[in-house]
């Protein structure tokens, strides 16, 4: 996905044509955006996804191998390159679209081309900007080939069939997913658990549930615990979400047990909301070691 935001003085009305301020082009995509973390920090990432045959796939392509991305499983598609137009108004609210285009085309046969890269790894990592059967499908490849898989169910879709849910190890949604899928209330930290407790009685092994600058609650079947974020002061924290996942999956492809990744991939997602941006806010592993210095 590319990100384009258009910063307004007010959103435009039907038929209305206002000039606005600023403009942005990014790289994004909760995919990309968690595997550039992952690969920051030091982990071989091997990346499945499609990109469009138009400039913006061009420059995907050229960002990910930039990023030392792994891009033997990114496929050209016909379609165009995916993409989110963003409207961002004076106090910061914004309006965002969501064209998935080339996205569409990741479908389940593409996956079987690329079943060395799925039985090859300590984690597969899944979001959901490509077809949900495409995310079984892959799944199911990694449910025979015994590599864990954590899905984060971002953007959140009710269509999502709970069933699959409980065959991944970890499922990792923010507050807002979780009620969304739940239909409960995420009000507070007692409804979170509640909600969080429903998805282990459907067999969900693993529930991490991001609550921003709260921190994380890792929730299993015998263990319940919340896990403080770092206090920073946050300038944007946009992509925080992605740095948060990419960094539990590095963290713990490097053998590191749950909570102690947890507690890594706080502290990198806080270092990110630091500053500005996405994928620019990502830090380097020595970047991080730098941070963590007194
Ligand atoms: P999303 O971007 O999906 O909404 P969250 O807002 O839950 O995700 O943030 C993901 C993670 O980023 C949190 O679990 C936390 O580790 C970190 N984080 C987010 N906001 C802050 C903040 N203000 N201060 C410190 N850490 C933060």
């Amino acid at each position: 996905m590319i990100d384009l935001t258009t910063y307004v003085n007010r959103m435009p009305v039907a038929g209305e044509t206002l000039e606005a301020p600023d403009f942005t082009m990014g790289f994004g995509g909760k995919g990309a955006n968690q595997a550039i973390a992952a690969a920051r920090l030091g982990s071989r990432v091997g990346f499945i996804s499609m990109v469009g045959q138009d400039n913006f796939g061009e420059q995907q392509l050229a960002n990910f191998k930039a990023n030392h991305l792994d891009v033997t499983g990114v496929g050209v598609s016909q379609k165009n390159s995916g993409t989110a137009p963003i409207f961002v108004d004076p106090s910061a609210d914004n309006r965002i679209l969501i064209i998935k285009g080339a996205n569409n085309d990741l479908t389940p046969a593409v996956l079987d081309q690329h079943v060395n890269l799925i039985q090859h790894t300590k984690l597969i990592v899944l979001q959901q900007e490509i077809p949900l059967a495409t995310n079984y499908h892959a799944i199911d490849l990694a449910n025979k080939s015994h590599v864990p898989v954590l899905l984060n169910p971002a953007p959140a879709n009710r269509d999502l069939n709970l069933t699959h849910v409980s065959r991944v190890d970890f499922f990792a949604p923010n507050e807002t997913e979780l009620a969304t899928l739940t239909g409960m209330p995420t009000g507070n930290l007692t409804e979170i658990k509640a909600a969080a407790r429903h998805l282990i009685d459907l067999g969900v092994k693993n529930l991490l549930v991001t609550l921003g600058a709260k921190g994380v609650l890792w929730v299993c079947a015998n263990d319940c615990q919340l896990i403080d974020a770092i206090k920073v002061q946050a300038v944007d924290t946009t992509g925080a979400g992605d740095a948060f996942i990419g960094a539990f999956a590095h963290y713990f492809a490097q053998g590191e047990d749950v909570p102690r990744a947890l507690h890594h991939a706080n502290a990198y997602a806080a270092l990110t909301v630091t500053r500005r941006g996405t994928q620019t806010s990502y830090p380097t592993a020595a970047e991080v070691e730098r941070a963590e210095q007194p």
